[in-house]
């Protein structure tokens, strides 16, 4: 079986060379030509001698992600990606451009556990985990047709968490200084509240920007739409923030779809307000992408421009993150489940 070496770090990788006698410094060579300039080729290492690259493409393999379909939006400038993966599961993400920074929504799964029952995502539950190199492939493939992006949210397809090695090793070689060297702070994980891996992920040191799906503002609420808060309540979500916060001094958002009628009364403000008293977090309130398995309309400008006034008249710090791409299914999960019926 060929070994993966897209997902190497420079440690590791002189010592697979060592072992297979090649000389030091082809490590960084090669490091740079997979993660500078996004070589995914051996054959296309012109600065390796033939007999070293043929033993590469031997022994090794570039784990890729491969462009099935692009769909463009006539409003904007979003992008929309169908990949392909080498064993035929299909993944999707999005480009995005706007103030003239770069920002691509990734997938970090094949399908999702968590079964929110609003979104697309999860309806036929997980498939696989993406590994590290079929995302770090993912962002490059994204790069190489759109240029150097400037921030990676992992807000498409799938529970990071929930794949908490690979996401982490994925982090780890994006952000490397000899490779692509992304800065940790331009990189933001969504999670829909997996309390113990919040810690995890503090402890790692790898200081990304965290966004929190909360979406109801009491334990009640949260346990019926979203089956990962019958594990992991309120109080103990908001413990481990507190404790990401301390530790990474980083950006901490709480995601909150607004479905009216559902989740934007008086009684929620209130609750909301009571929860994030004192608390330094932004609120970032999305519309609601209606899908077919949840019968609810999209949220209106005007619904979610009164829940976000209601918000500010308590002192909470919100904003509205109105959705891209609106005419190309651009909420992560749509596309694949329509290209799959
Ligand atoms: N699993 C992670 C990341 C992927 S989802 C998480 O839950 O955070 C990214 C964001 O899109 C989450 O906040 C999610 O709740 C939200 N989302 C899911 N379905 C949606 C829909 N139909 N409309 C609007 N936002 C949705």
């Amino acid at each position: 079986m060929k070994q993966t070496i897209n997902d190497k770090t420079i440690k590791e990788l002189e010592s697979i060379f060592v072992d297979l006698g090649f000389q030091k410094f082809r490590v960084k060579q090669v490091f740079r030509q997979i993660h500078v300039n996004k070589i995914n080729d051996f054959n296309e290492m012109t600065d390796l001698p033939t007999d070293m690259r043929e033993q590469l493409c031997k022994d090794f393999e570039i784990q890729k992600v491969n462009l099935l379909e692009t769909y463009a939006s006539n409003i904007d400038s979003t992008k929309k990606y169908l990949f392909e993966l080498n064993d035929g599961n299909i993944i999707e993400a999005v480009f995005m451009k706007y103030d003239n920074r770069k920002t691509i929504c990734i997938s970090s799964q094949v399908g999702c556990r968590m079964g929110c029952t609003f979104c697309a995502s999860t309806k036929n539950g997980l498939v696989r985990h993406l590994s590290a190199a079929e995302i770090i492939d993912e962002v490059y493939e994204l790069e190489r047709l759109n240029g150097d992006i400037n921030n990676i949210v992992i807000m498409g397809i799938g529970e990071p968490l929930d794949n908490f090695k690979n996401i982490t090793k994925f982090i780890e070689i994006i952000t490397n200084d000899k490779g692509r060297n992304l800065s940790h702070r331009s990189i933001t994980l969504s999670t829909s509240g997996l309390t113990p891996k919040i810690y995890e992920l503090a402890d790692t040191g790898l200081d990304v920007n965290l966004a929190v799906s909360l979406h109801y503002a009491t334990d009640e609420q949260r346990r019926q739409y979203m089956p990962v808060a019958r594990k992991y309540n309120i109080v103990g979500l908001m413990k481990a923030t507190d404790y990401y916060l301390d530790k990474t001094k980083r950006r901490i958002s709480f995601e909150y779809v607004v479905i009216d009628g559902l989740n934007n009364r008086d009684i929620d403000v209130e609750n909301l307000s009571k929860l994030m008293h004192g608390k330094n977090i932004h609120i970032n309130l999305i519309p609601l992408n209606p899908i077919e398995e949840f019968k609810h309309d999209k949220t209106s400008k005007k619904v979610i421009n009164d829940f976000k006034d209601k918000l500010t008249k308590k002192g909470l710090n919100a904003t509205i993150r109105y959705s891209m791409g609106q005419d190309i299914e651009a909420s992560c999960g749509q596309l694949r489940n329509n290209y799959a019926r």
